[in-house]
């Protein structure tokens, strides 16, 4: 019988594979993707044999489960990531452990991740959640793509944030691919504006080949890297 960490490593190295052959066929240089492990419902114990095996950045999708968590594994030196949608009465407590935000969205969400950033004295990086889904589908969050210039200046207005670039999911049950071409077309857009917002979150299990063929710079890998998730309590 295999434990946990053979399990973990065996999953590991099939993902590093994927994102390599997925860089390689898009002619891109294998290190300019970055695998963030997403663990939520998933222990402690796990992100720490993740670490063990080189994993440096990790993302969880609610606070509740994130912030002990973090502090379970501050040890470990790892970049916290959130990705979840996130109400603006849990900012404060978001930006109390993580180093990146991927889940901003609105204006009020902004200005909420500022005065926490300020108040705890250390930068914090968002990333603009951009909605892939046709209009009117069922709101998984995310700001409209011609939404994204205004908030992007309210990030940059913004001396406590840093406006790390965009983050999107694909829309659930449709080739990707199509959608993350509209993401690739307002990345490019924002980049003329801020050309230092070079962030390109996107791609997870299934969708991972066609995000990094689309440019993404980092790929959000969850049941690929930990299996099947728990039932959500
Ligand atoms: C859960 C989640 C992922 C990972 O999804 P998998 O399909 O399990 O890889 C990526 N991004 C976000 C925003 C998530 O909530």
């Amino acid at each position: 019988m295999t434990g946990r960490p053979e399990e973990l490593a065996a999953r590991l190295e099939e993902v590093r594979t994927r994102i390599a052959a997925a860089c390689a066929g898009a002619g891109r240089e294998p290190g300019s993707v970055t695998l963030v492990a997403v663990t939520k419902t998933h222990p402690a114990s796990d992100v720490r044999v993740l670490a063990g095996l080189g994993v440096g950045e990790v993302a969880e999708n609610r606070e509740q489960e994130a912030r002990p968590k973090h502090a379970e594994c501050a040890d470990l030196g790892l970049r916290w990531r959130f990705v979840g949608q996130l109400q603006t009465n849990k900012a404060a407590a978001v930006a109390g452990f993580a180093d990146v935000v991927e889940s901003v969205d609105r204006q009020r969400l902004v200005a909420a991740l500022a005065r926490a950033a300020e108040r705890r004295g250390r930068a914090l990086e968002v990333l603009l959640q951009v909605a892939l889904d046709p209009p009117g589908a069922p709101g998984r969050g995310g700001a409209a793509p011609e939404d994204v210039p205004a908030l992007a200046e309210a990030v940059a207005g913004e001396p406590a944030l840093v406006l790390g670039g965009l983050m999107a999911v694909a829309p659930r049950g449709a080739d990707p691919a199509p959608a993350f071409a509209v993401l690739a077309g307002v990345h490019a857009r924002l980049l003329r504006e801020h050309p230092s917002a070079r962030v390109l979150s996107a791609g997870m299990s299934g969708d991972l080949e066609q995000a990094v063929a689309a440019g993404a710079t980092h790929v959000r890998i969850g049941s690929a890297l930990l299996g099947n998730r728990p039932a959500l309590r």
